[in-house]
């Protein structure tokens, strides 16, 4: 059977780049129908992230103009996450496998053909490795591998130069819909889902046009997201801080008292110095304590499903979840 492809378009005033866009991605969808590697139905879903430039218009006409082209308007502007999962869930309804691709086209659609052969060939998710990162800038770059190591060191797993340019089959893509969590960090989660995955590389180039849509600050509140929505760990660092300080005190403990009966502290710093450290790591301990707790809440209240099951045999009855 020929699979239906959906491409997932989140755009956020994208006026300059979006015409182009629109041009090149339904041309490589009609070339892939000719090609019979996808079918007739195959989509693109420009889902406009509540711009505030004409971005709308555009996507409004183009979804005028050609039944491939489809349009989502947000109501206002959710961020490129949000943007993206607003996308799949409508994507999901009709298409087997769904493609996420940033409106400026930094990622290469020339591999999106080599992504549907390996879904075809029976895998569910497909990442988009950037092989170089020649035009972006030394700080975009060196920030953004600053960043992976410490995702990586603090236990959320991600594909190291992978954003969100992947193929994600239609059970796949289900499965990621069923995380409920709303501060949800797509490409620390895709991972977790499981299923058989591949990497296809490919060159990024520099935007075509317009300007990064994710500058300094909204960069670093997505990285506190993706850090904090998936460890628990900055809090057992509060913890360890205590339990540290806490034999930090004993050795000062013991130089305070040796000057005390040396004859050579003030009077009253003897005390003072003592409770002061004591004191402190007493209370880093407990609000680490604390802390273990309502880490415990915050994982309990995000209700991630705790298992996939991929299939299943019972009764001699062999089940697919798709
Ligand atoms: N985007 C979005 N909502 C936002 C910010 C960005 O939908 O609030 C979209 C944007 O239109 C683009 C993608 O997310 O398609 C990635 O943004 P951008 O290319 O500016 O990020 P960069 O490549 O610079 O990291
Ligand atoms: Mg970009």
């Amino acid at each position: 059977m020929i699979p239906t492809l959906g491409i997932v378009v989140p755009c956020y005033n994208e006026q300059e780049v979006l015409q182009t866009t629109i041009e090149q991605l339904s041309q490589i969808i009609d070339s892939m129908i000719q090609k019979e590697l996808i079918s007739e139905k195959s989509r693109i879903f420009y889902v406009d992230d509540g711009s505030k430039d004409t971005t709308w218009q555009i996507i409004e006409s183009a979804a005028q103009a050609s039944k491939k082209a489809n349009g989502i308007k947000l109501a206002g502007n959710s961020g490129h996450q949000n943007a993206l999962i607003a996308g799949l869930s409508v994507a999901v309804e009709s298409c087997d496998a769904i493609i996420s691709i940033d409106a400026d086209l930094q990622d290469d659609i020339s591999v999106i053909e080599e992504m549907v052969r390996k879904f075809t060939g029976g895998v569910d998710i497909v990442y988009g490795v950037r092989q170089s990162r020649a035009t972006d800038t030394y700080f975009k770059k060196n920030s953004a591998l600053l960043f992976y190591k410490i995702m990586n060191s603090l236990g959320a797993k991600t594909i190291y130069n992978h954003a969100d340019y992947r193929l994600m089959s239609n059970r796949s893509a289900r499965q990621l819909l069923s995380f409920r969590e709303r501060n949800l960090f797509i490409r620390g989660i895709v991972p977790t889902i499981g299923y058989k995955t591949d990497i296809v590389y490919y060159d990024r180039h520099a935007r075509m046009a317009g300007e990064s849509k994710y500058p300094l600050k909204k960069m670093i509140s997505f990285a506190i997201d993706g850090i904090t929505s998936f460890s628990i760990r900055p809090i057992r660092m509060i913890f360890s801080i205590g339990i540290l300080m806490l034999i930090v005190t004993l050795s000062i403990a013991l130089y305070v008292l040796i000057s005390y009966f040396g004859g050579k502290a003030w009077p009253g710093w003897t005390s003072l110095m003592l409770s002061l450290w004591f004191i402190s790591s007493l209370i880093l301990i407990s609000l680490g304590i604390i802390g273990e707790y309502v880490g415990k809440i915050y994982i309990e209240v995000k209700d991630r499903p705790r298992f996939i099951i991929e299939k299943s045999i019972i009764d001699g009855q062999e089940n697919i979840n798709k």
